[in-house]
């Protein structure tokens, strides 16, 4: 049987980690509304606002939870320093990676089973993506449908002149998921407080828990997330601080990242109406409401961009923020491949093959496949190679003739 490929966007961001030059301090003893919005801030809006850059595409209002779920196979490389703080990360990444409950083990230097490559170096050029001056660096892969963290890449630099144990600890919290910087809380993740900040601080290990706590998901939607992580915050808080008072769990957060999400669905945002889709579906970061729903999804169907009706039939074909739906799907790639859409192409090709939305007709879905490659689509070159191969040369004939004839349907205005 042929391997048939899909598509996944991959979200490769990178962060830097040279601090402002006005440090800022920050209250101590933060509120559970405090960590719910750092928590929110750190692991799902990823926010690197407030004069921090490089974070490129990483950051969205519209994100899924973003973590480990498999085991980390670390490997070091630089081992010509520091020996002694060497040691320390090893020992720093495995108190970590026990409180979030993933498996490391090292692996060889350039293994292909390596995922988590930490590099030591001291140098003055550590540059981040936009070509900025950075003291410790932290890029990943992670699938931005999924929440999968696949591979990371630290740079520890012993060049940094604010402290190497505050970069090694707020580096590797980066590696974990907690991918933005919660600068109202006191936190070694914020640039503002890392100053003053040696080690995780309490809001640290109530964000970190909280992430991999297994009522999360990984992958889970933002809204879903936030609402859930209310009441896990309070009981990570309290298992730290017996003493702390009880808090009740603040409305306020979740109403006012819904209402930051409205206004990108509004603005025609295609995952954001995808996330109220589905709050509005579950009742989870929203009121039940489902006629709501059938409204946002109907409007992110209908998106008149091309890539974001892709979005929306991706996310349909494969259940990602809202439930599985092929027939749509199916029905969503065939108006934007007819107009041209490569990845569309492919993807429609690939529901052809295998009958998923719509009737099985290899024939057409070599049509298609043949079309996606010839604008330049990788796996639909794949595709293509592999089921001609299947089909009967007269069937392989038809398939390319129907290509050739094929010309694109203008896209008519939603
Ligand atoms: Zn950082």
């Amino acid at each position: 049987m042929a391997t048939l490929l899909g598509a996944a966007w991959l979200l490769v961001a990178g962060l830097s980690c040279a601090g402002p030059a006005a440090a800022q301090t920050t209250g101590k003893n933060p509120s559970h509304e405090d960590i719910l919005r750092g928590f929110d801030i750190a692991a799902l809006y990823a926010d690197t606002s407030q004069g921090v850059t490089g974070f490129g595409a990483g950051a969205t209002l519209t994100g899924v939870v973003v973590r480990w779920d498999h085991p980390i196979v670390y490997s070091l490389d630089g081992m010509q320093y520091d020996k002694a703080r060497i040691a320390e990360t090893v020992e720093t990444l495995k108190t970590i990676a026990d409180k979030a409950g993933v498996v490391v083990k090292e692996g060889a230097l350039g293994g292909k089973d390596v995922n988590f490559r930490i590099i030591f170096l001291n140098t003055d050029n550590l540059r981040t993506k936009s070509g900025g001056k950075a003291g410790c660096l932290t890029s990943w892969n992670s699938d931005g449908w999924t929440g999968r963290l696949s591979w990371v890449e630290l740079q520890i630099n012993f060049a940094y002149q604010a402290g190497i144990s505050q970069c090694i600890q707020h580096e590797l919290l980066h590696a974990f998921g907690l991918r933005g910087h919660p600068h109202k809380l006191h936190s070694i993740m914020s640039y503002y407080t890392t100053r003053f900040v040696f080690e995780p601080t309490e809001a640290d290990i109530v964000m970190l828990q909280t992430l991999y706590d297994h009522r999360i998901k990984t992958g889970m939607p933002r809204l879903h997330a936030v609402a859930l992580a209310n009441g896990i915050i309070e009981e990570k808080r309290r298992a730290l601080n017996p003493s702390a008072p009880p808090a009740t769990p603040p409305d306020a957060v979740l109403a006012d990242i819904r209402a930051s999400i409205v206004k990108q669905a509004e603005a025609g945002n295609v995952r954001a109406m995808l996330h109220l889709a589905e709050a509005f579906r579950s009742g989870k970061g929203a009121d039940l409401d489902p006629a709501r729903s059938q409204a946002w999804l109907d409007r992110a169907a209908a998106s008149t961009d091309p890539a974001q009706r892709f979005d929306a039939a991706y996310a349909l074909q494969f259940g990602r923020i809202v439930p599985r739906d092929q027939e749509r799907a199916a029905r969503i790639y065939a108006d934007i491949a007819d107009g041209g859409q490569a990845a569309a192409q492919n993807n429609l090709g690939t529901m052809l093959r295998n009958g998923h939305g719509l009737a099985a007709d290899k024939v057409e879905a070599l049509k298609w496949f043949i079309l996606s490659a010839k604008a330049g689509n990788k796996l639909a070159e794949k595709n293509r190679d592999s089921l001609s191969v299947e089909l009967a040369a007269e069937q392989r004939g038809e398939a390319e003739r129907r290509a050739g004839a094929w010309k694109p349907v203008a896209q008519a205005a939603k």
